[in-house]
C-alpha cells in the first residue's frame, strides 16, 4: 500500500503541494486530476524519491519513500516521467535495457516487453526517436516495467497523442494494473482517467480538495463542469 502523509513541497518560495495525504491500495488505480501547475508532477516526482519534501512521509508497505530516487525502484516503485523521455539516438531495445539496469538478468523483462509488444522486438534494432508518439509512450511505459515494479507512476500518458492512440494507452494501463500492479495515474484527459481509476482525487494549488471513486468523481457536477466538459 502506498501512503502519502501531510506532504508538502515548495520551490524555494513556490509552494507546489501542501499538506496532501492520501491511501492507494495494492491493485488498485488512483487517478490524480487537476489544472496545468496543480503540483500534479511535484507530487510524483516527491514519491519517485526525485524532490525532498519539506513536510511529510511517504510509505510503500514499512519502506520510508525518499531520495535519492534508485530507492524508489529498487523498492518497486517506478515513474514513467512526463515527457516520456526515452533516448532518441538509442534503439529500442537499449532504451528497454536501461529501465532494467538494476536488475542482472535482464532476458525475462525483454521477452515481457516483447510478448506485450510484439512490434518492439520487430523493430528493437530501430532508433527509439523515429517512433510515433504513441510508440514511444509504450516504449517508456514498457521501460518503466522492466525492472518488474509493484507500483507504477504515470505522469501525462497521454500528453499530445491523438484520440485513438489514447484510448489504447488507456487500454494499456488496464492490462498492466490487470497483471496486479498499482498505478498511480497523472492525466490530463480527466475523463478517460476517471473511467479507470478505482479512486481519484483532485489537486487544485498545491492541495486535494475532493477525492471519491472514479465513478464518484465522473458524476460530480463540479468536477464536471470544471474538468470534463461536455461529452
Ligand atoms: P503541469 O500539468 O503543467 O505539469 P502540474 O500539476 O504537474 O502541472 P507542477 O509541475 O507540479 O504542476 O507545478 C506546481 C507548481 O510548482 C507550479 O506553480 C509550478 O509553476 C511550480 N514549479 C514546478 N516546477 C518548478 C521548478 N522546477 N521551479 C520552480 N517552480 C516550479
Amino acid at each position: 500500500m502506498l501512503k502519502v502523509e501531510n506532504l508538502s513541497f515548495s520551490y524555494g518560495k513556490i509552494r507546489a503541494i501542501t499538506n496532501v495525504s492520501f491511501e492507494l491500495k495494492d491493485g488498485e488505480i488512483m487517478a490524480i486530476i487537476g489544472a496545468n501547475g496543480a503540483g500534479k508532477s511535484s507530487l510524483m516526482k516527491c514519491i519517485a524519491g526525485l524532490l525532498k519534501p519539506q513536510a511529510g512521509n511517504i510509505w510503500f508497505g514499512k519502506i520510508k519513500l525518499e531520495p535519492p530516487p534508485f530507492k524508489a525502484v529498487k523498492k518497486g516503485v517506478v515513474l514513467v516521467p512526463e515527457g516520456r523521455w526515452i533516448f532518441p539516438n538509442l534503439s529500442v531495445e537499449d532504451n528497454l535495457l536501461l529501465g532494467g539496469y538494476i536488475i542482472k538478468d535482464q532476458r525475462p523483462g525483454l521477452k515481457r516487453a516483447y510478448n506485450m509488444f510484439p512490434w518492439m522486438e520487430e523493430r528493437k534494432t530501430q532508433r527509439a526517436g523515429t517512433l510515433s508518439g504513441g510508440e514511444q509512450q509504450m516504449l517508456a511505459i514498457a521501460r518503466g516495467l522492466m525492472s518488474n515494479p509493484e507500483f507504477l507512476l504515470l505522469d501525462e500518458p497521454s500528453l499530445g497523442l491523438a484520440p485513438l492512440i489514447v484510448n489504447d494507452i488507456i487500454e494499456l494501463i488496464k492490462m498492466i494494473n490487470a497483471q496486479g500492479i498499482s498505478i498511480l495515474l497523472v492525466e490530463q484527459n480527466a475523463r478517460k482517467a476517471l473511467g479507470i481509476a478505482h479512486q481519484a482525487c483532485v489537486l487544485e494549488g498545491g492541495k486535494i480538495v475532493k477525492r471519491g471513486s472514479g465513478k464518484e468523481l465522473s458524476a460530480d457536477e463540479e468536477i464536471i463542469a470544471a474538468y470534463l466538459g461536455k461529452k
